[in-house]
């Protein structure tokens, strides 16, 4: 048995809760120092004794932990996480059905009704991410829930614990069934991607990005030179080469990109001798583009929300507007700027805010093309416009 225990919530915050908010706060709690262990069922009540909500405590982020029910007979066992990723998994039937598209989530945290873990599948193979130690003290249910709903050949999992999300380094990832090949080939809308379940903190592709990387080849890149900065593993670069862009130039900091970008290169059969890969600080390359005179017809931008370089300290609330000057500065006169951000620090009509005061400080105009949030796999709750994070805009330098 879980430990429960009952606490009062703050009268201004009530109807907060009674709407469906589902991230519980430190702040709405009387007496939240009374919660010590993770993973405890926190049940909610008006200072009348009246039963709102029951959540977990599990320390993520600004959160406290999540709400699981209103219904106060509710057990969180086997049984309700089954009706849970039953729901999830039915969500997704478009998905399992695509055999062009094979890796995708399954499962979104508060969006699927469950906040702090999330499930995403890989050809066969699944992956779990646990966002604190709360939810954790729930896998053995969640794991024997899962399993009863899905056939699977593999199960890893990754901790992403400490209040900063960080991942905890585990020697192995690996939970159940088995081991999947290194690395594992998925697809997503035809290409192919290079995926390793147990290689560190990420496994090689940011599955959110879908529907942006499938724009980019279908519409955008024939025939253009695109500069993809913080290219990570060079997902967006391996889509424009394949929508035949005349030259893909990836920059990343971390010395692993060159290897990593190259191998995604290689498992689409794209020569990579013939693709620019550029271990360098973006910042340190826009300087060098500058001088150089470069221009690009297609600049991508999608920087982590925050990032500490030698040199540099980035923050996608502080800093997007000089992100977006440098970049304005080496785009082509009718070149397309891919914006993107993860930051849930700020609203999508915020960075178009951005977006115009870059080009106003720079005297210059621009057109919005098209505009890309989550995609469906990310299913997102309406009552946590947190959650839907991800904000893409394509924008023509006129
Ligand atoms: N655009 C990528 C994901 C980016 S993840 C994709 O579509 O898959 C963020 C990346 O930014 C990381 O790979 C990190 O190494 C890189 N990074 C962070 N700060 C940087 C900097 N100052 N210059 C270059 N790369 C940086």
């Amino acid at each position: 048995m879980k430990k429960e225990i009952n606490l009062i919530l703050k009268s201004d915050y009530v109807s907060k809760y009674e709407d469906g908010y589902p991230l519980l706060l430190k702040e709405v709690l009387v007496d939240f120092d009374k919660v010590t262990q993770e993973g405890t069922i926190v049940n909610l009540f008006t200072s009348k004794k009246k039963f709102v909500a029951k959540a977990y405590y599990g320390l993520q982020n600004k959160g406290f932990g999540w709400i699981l029910s209103t219904d106060p007979s509710e057990s969180i066992d086997i049984t309700y996480f089954t009706t849970k990723i039953k729901t999830a998994l039915s969500h997704r039937k478009s998905f399992y059905a695509d055999d062009s598209t094979t890796a995708f989530r399954v499962f979104n945290g508060e969006g699927d009704g469950v906040g702090g873990f999330t499930i995403d599948y890989f050809s066969g193979y699944y992956m779990i991410t646990w966002y604190s130690m709360g939810i954790y003290e729930f896998r053995e249910a969640i794991l024997e829930a899962f399993k009863s709903c899905v056939d699977y050949k593999g199960i890893y999992q990754k901790k992403r614990f400490d209040s900063k999300g960080m991942y905890l380094d585990e020697a192995d990832d690996f939970v159940s069934g088995q081991r999947a090949p290194e690395p594992l080939i998925v697809k997503e809308n035809g290409a192919n991607f290079a995926i390793y379940l147990d290689d560190g903190a990420m496994v090689g592709v940011f599955l959110d990005q879908k529907e942006v990387r499938k724009t980019i080849r279908d519409k955008y890149a024939k025939e253009k030179t695109v500069l993809n900065t913080f290219s990570y593993t060079g997902a967006f670069s391996v889509f424009a080469a394949l929508g035949g862009a005349k030259s893909t130039t990836s920059v990343d900091l971390a010395k692993r990109s060159l290897p990593k970008t190259a191998e995604q290169f290689e498992v689409n059969d794209i020569d990579v001798d013939t693709q620019e890969i550029i271990v360098e600080d973006v910042f340190n390359y826009f300087k060098y583009a500058v001088r150089k005179k470069l221009l690009f017809d297609m600049v991508i931008l999608d920087p982590p929300s925050f990032a500490r370089s030698k040199k540099h300290t980035f923050s996608a609330s502080k800093d997007y507007v000089n992100l977006l000057k440098e970049a304005i500065q080496i785009t082509s006169k009718g070149g397309i700027i891919v914006a993107s951000t993860n930051s849930a620090n700020f609203s999508m009509m915020t960075f178009r805010d951005f977006i115009k005061r870059a080009f106003k400080e720079l005297k210059g105009n621009h057109k919005v093309q098209e505009k890309f949030s989550l995609p469906k796999d990310f299913r997102v709750n309406p009552k946590f416009k947190e959650g839907d994070y991800l904000k893409v805009v394509f924008i023509r330098k006129l």
